[in-house]
């Protein structure tokens, strides 16, 4: 786990950075609050360890910078500070410090309390990775979908390449749960949410959206990309046989696909806009018999109910 220590004096940004890689850590060091800031801006950190006095941005300053985006992604913020007063250890556990260190410190000290924020940082990432999953198919949900489409936003307007939105809907499923019982489809739902993580490009990711319905996202350099890779996955479904029972008949699964492209950049509404069109698009395949891939065109309207 990375940890990144903030302090003017090169002595101690060594030592620590010594103690903490024997430790395991992966250290970056910086040394004051601007440098910080800007290293945060860009690499994922989990851990800072600063010192309060610094010339420029204090480490004061810098745990209230941290803190001030409700949004950024947590951070477990440490201060090791010779201030050794009742009145500053409150002034920085309430800047927003998760704990606090007096120096000089102890080794074994120093490294306990390390040890007990990246508890508390495993634990966040615990709680995120549970709240962007799909608790049967194990893919991610739309909120996963959602934040990772943000994450590739920078990479993907740098290299100018488009978002291809590929809707899944299986076909008749309703029979299949009436045929079968609603466990049995619980157990098609997830191999086939299987077939669409192995069978979608590398680089893609999918998304449980809800029952039997899974968008897929991924860059493409052309439309006609995109349409091949859902066609690929439209074949592969019904080729992977799924068994009702031990020694039953195989049953072969079937879905119906709608793509749309987002081509400029990811304003605020494109995910729900390029989210409506892929729906109209595979609405248009279920209308025109099932089974196929639709393209987005102008005009297409989005099926009642979406
Ligand atoms: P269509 O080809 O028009 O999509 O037909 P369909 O039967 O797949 O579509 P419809 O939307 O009428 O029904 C979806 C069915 O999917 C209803 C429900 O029985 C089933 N389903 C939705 N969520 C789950 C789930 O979590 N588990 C199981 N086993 N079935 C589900
Ligand atoms: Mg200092
Ligand atoms: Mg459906
Ligand atoms: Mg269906």
């Amino acid at each position: 786990m990375r940890v990144l220590v903030v302090d003017d004096d090169r002595l101690t940004r060594r030592m620590l950075e010594r103690y903490l890689t024997d430790l395991g850590y992966e250290v970056i060091a910086a040394q004051d609050g601007a440098e910080a800031l800007r290293i945060l801006e860009t690499r994922r950190v989990p851990i800072v360890l600063t010192d309060w006095e610094m010339p420029g941005i204090s480490g004061l300053e810098l745990v209230r910078r941290i803190r001030e985006d409700p949004e950024a992604p947590f951070r477990y913020l440490i201060f090791l500070t010779v201030r050794e007063s009742r009145e500053d250890l409150v002034r920085g556990i309430e800047a927003g410090a998760d704990d606090y260190i007096r120096k000089p410190f102890d080794r074994s000290e120093l490294a306990v309390r390390v040890r007990a924020g990246e508890r508390i940082v495993r634990l966040q990432e615990r709680l995120e990775r549970l709240a962007d999953t799909d608790p049967l198919t194990d893919t991610l949900n739309r909120r996963g979908l959602e934040r990772w489409l943000r994450e590739q936003e920078e990479d993907r307007m740098r290299e100018g390449q488009r978002m291809a939105f590929v809707m899944v809907d299986l076909d008749h499923f309703k029979s299949i749960n009436d045929l079968f019982g609603h466990a049995t489809g619980d157990r098609f739902l997830c191999q086939a949410a299987r077939c669409l993580v192995d069978h979608f490009p590398p680089g893609s990711r999918v998304a449980r959206m809800g029952g039997e319905e899974f968008l897929a996202i991924f860059p493409v350099a052309r439309v006609e990309e995109a349409l091949q890779a859902a066609e690929r996955v439209r074949a592969a479904l019904p080729a992977m046989p799924v068994f009702p029972t031990r020694d039953g008949a195989p049953v072969h699964l079937k879905a119906s696909l709608g793509v749309a492209i987002l081509e400029g950049p990811l304003d605020a509404d494109a995910f729900d806009r390029l989210l409506r069109r892929a729906d109209a698009a595979l609405y248009r395949s279920k209308d025109l018999g099932r089974n196929r891939v639709t393209l987005w065109e102008p005009g297409m309207i989005p099926h009642e109910g979406s």
